[in-house]
């Protein structure tokens, strides 16, 4: 797999600003928000999509969404709601190749999904 933005954060190459950390996972808010709350989710280990997760993948990805459950939790958006979003590959309109689960709320979301 190759090196990738978000494996330099992984790393602290790079600067995030991050909101969770423990041995698998890391959380840190998107950098071009598209909701008063947008955080990514992301794996530690280098999973590049939904499509190349392994079954022994299936705890950690599963860790994800309760991960993305708790800070909702600890950012009050609990009770209203969120969005959770994966994009695989080119036509789910995944930028970064590595596997990451967006963290959406704050405010009531429209849909928006259309072909290009
Ligand atoms: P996706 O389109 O699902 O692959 O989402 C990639 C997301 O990563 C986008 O929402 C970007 O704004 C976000 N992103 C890209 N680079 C960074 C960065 N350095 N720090 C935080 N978020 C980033």
């Amino acid at each position: 797999m190759q090196d990738n933005i978000f494996l330099k954060i992984i790393r602290k190459e790079i600067p995030a600003d991050i909101v969770y950390e423990d041995a698998e996972l890391l959380a840190f808010r998107d950098i071009h928000p598209l909701a008063p709350v947008h955080i990514l989710v992301i794996p530690k280990k280098p999973i590049e999509s939904i499509t190349t997760m392994e079954p022994e993948d299936a705890l950690i990805v599963g860790k994800m969404f309760l991960v993305a459950r708790d800070i909702a939790r600890d950012l009050n958006i609990s009770e209203k709601g969120y969005k959770l979003l994966i994009r695989v590959g080119h036509d789910g309109g995944q930028e970064v190749p590595h596997l990451h689960l967006h963290l959406l709320g704050g405010a009531r979301l429209t849909e928006n999904i259309h072909p290009i």
